[in-house]
């Protein structure tokens, strides 16, 4: 054997060495099954595919790849046999409509947000999420560098896929966010902020047609996708103009106001045109139809929506991962609401149709949870409550399951790595201590989020953050 090749040799194992224990001390202390070689026996498996449940299975993991999926499968040398009997499993949750940021819970001065650095990755990652896109920042550097963070292993966390910031021009008075004044900035705008590191582009309410071209011009020459929560331009002329995802289902759709400006944003004018449009429209339905012809995927954040009457104060079950104020200002918000939300009702109801709507043509919806407005929606908690909010909305539990996955993964043109349980693909799976497939309420019984191979405790992480959303 040659010097040269004996170095090699050396090299490539330190190298593997290193791959195999670069975890930080932190994120170690949260592993429940280390990287390796190990077979997870006797699973009801949901594999993300929409296909219907499979009971008996078995899951052979080496390293960060899904070897085999099968009854009865050989635990072949060296490999560990893990007896997961009563448990299921689901892929782990590729979500679009993320932030690491939430509103102020100081009392009193001007409405503003803070970023959840600490808090969020590590409930995001708790509650299932294994692969994210942010959907708007207010820290687009912060935002990087804890995805290159997660990525070293220094902290724990979901994959992020990061976008810019919300780009807008005045009007939306966020005071975290800066505005442009033209399209040429709009324009800059998209390269600064890739040269950053953001993959993805967001932008919002007040922008005109012309920025959004100029917008998806650099995007697309850039290999990013667009997606906007928009209003001052019509879904319709956002998917001629090129936009690959409008956010917030049809909460955003300005089309249905009757002699609309353009390039003006009136959210009273599209909220009452909203409501003054009937659940099966034919102008809703012709929406539909552009909008799957025009191959713009849907982002549905029916949570950031859910009623307070009779519902949960946090959505998902995660009250006690507020910071005390937080808590109390939520509660007030929720208590105050009470029996005074039907319009809200009313709203929500469409929505939910409509979205459906949408999807049983053909169209691809995605899913996101937008832990912004109020407080009552919180990173992880969320998630698992979006997924349950979709059995609500009529998807049966396969169904719900690939939007929150498979769909996520093929908006991100990931779908051959991630998105489904199957031979060849990343192990990012969540086991489950309930059977899912009976009822959709047992994604509140993570036990372990799996991601490239590494299994996660997810109560270690949900109790990590407990207490600190609101501040860090
Ligand atoms: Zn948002």
């Amino acid at each position: 054997m040659s010097r040269l090749f004996q170095l090699l040799c050396l090299l490539g194992f330190t190298f593997q060495l290193k791959a195999q224990t670069s975890l930080s001390e932190e994120t170690q202390s949260y592993v429940a099954q280390p990287r390796g070689h190990y077979v997870l026996q006797n699973l009801t498996i949901l594999d993300g595919t929409g296909s219907a449940a499979v009971t008996n299975q078995d899951i052979l993991i080496k390293d960060e790849t899904i070897m085999a999926v099968g009854e009865d499968l050989s635990v072949p040398d060296g490999a560990t046999a893990i007896d997961l009997t009563g448990k299921s499993a689901m892929p782990g949750m590729v979500m679009l409509h993320e932030h690491l940021f939430y509103p102020k819970t100081t009392p009193g001065g001007p409405y503003g947000l803070d970023q959840m650095t600490y808090s969020f990755p590590k409930l995001y990652l708790a509650g299932g999420v294994t692969t994210m896109r942010t959907a708007g920042s207010i820290m687009p550097a912060a935002d990087v560098n804890i995805k290159k963070a997660i990525e070293r292993g220094d902290k724990p966390g979901p994959k992020i896929d990061v976008t810019t910031p919300h780009i807008d021009r005045e009007g939306t008075g966020v005071f975290e966010l800066a505005t442009i004044n033209s399209s040429a900035h709009a324009a800059d705008a998209v390269n600064f902020y890739a040269d950053m590191g953001c993959t993805s582009v967001k932008v919002y309410n007040f922008i005109t047609r012309e920025d959004l071209s100029a917008i998806i011009d650099v995007a697309h020459a850039r290999d990013m996708k667009v997606t906007g929560h928009i209003c001052s331009i019509t879904y319709r002329e956002a998917a001629d103009l090129g936009i690959d995802n409008l956010e917030h289902g049809f909460y955003s759709t300005a089309d249905f106001i009757p002699d609309k400006e353009e390039d003006i944003c009136h959210p009273f004018k599209m909220r009452n045109a909203l409501l003054a449009t009937g659940v099966d429209g034919k102008i809703v339905a012709d929406l539909i139809d552009h909008l799957v012809k025009a191959e713009v995927a849907l982002t549905s954040t029916i949570n950031v929506f859910e009623p307070y009457t009779d519902r949960e104060v946090v959505p998902g079950g995660g009250i006690d991962a507020l910071f005390p104020p937080a808590k109390e200002k939520v509660f007030k918000r929720w208590a105050s609401k009470q029996g005074k939300d039907s319009i809200d009702y009313l709203l929500f109801n469409k929505a939910k149709v409509w979205e459906k709507q949408f999807y049983d043509v053909g169209g691809l919806l995605v899913a996101g949870t937008d832990p912004t407005y109020d407080g009552r929606i919180v990173a992880g908690y969320a998630n698992m409550r979006l997924l349950e909010l979709f059995v609500e909305m009529g998807f049966t539990i396969p169904e719900a399951i690939k939007i929150c996955t498979l769909h996520g993964a093929k908006y991100l043109e990931q779908d051959n790595t991630i998105g489904t349980i199957a031979k060849d693909k990343i192990a990012d799976l969540l086991i489950l201590d309930k059977d899912i497939s009976r009822d959709i309420s047992a994604i509140r019984s993570i036990n372990m989020v799996i991601k490239n191979g590494i299994g996660y405790d997810s109560g270690k992480l949900f109790k990590a953050a407990e207490g600190y959303v609101g501040i860090r």
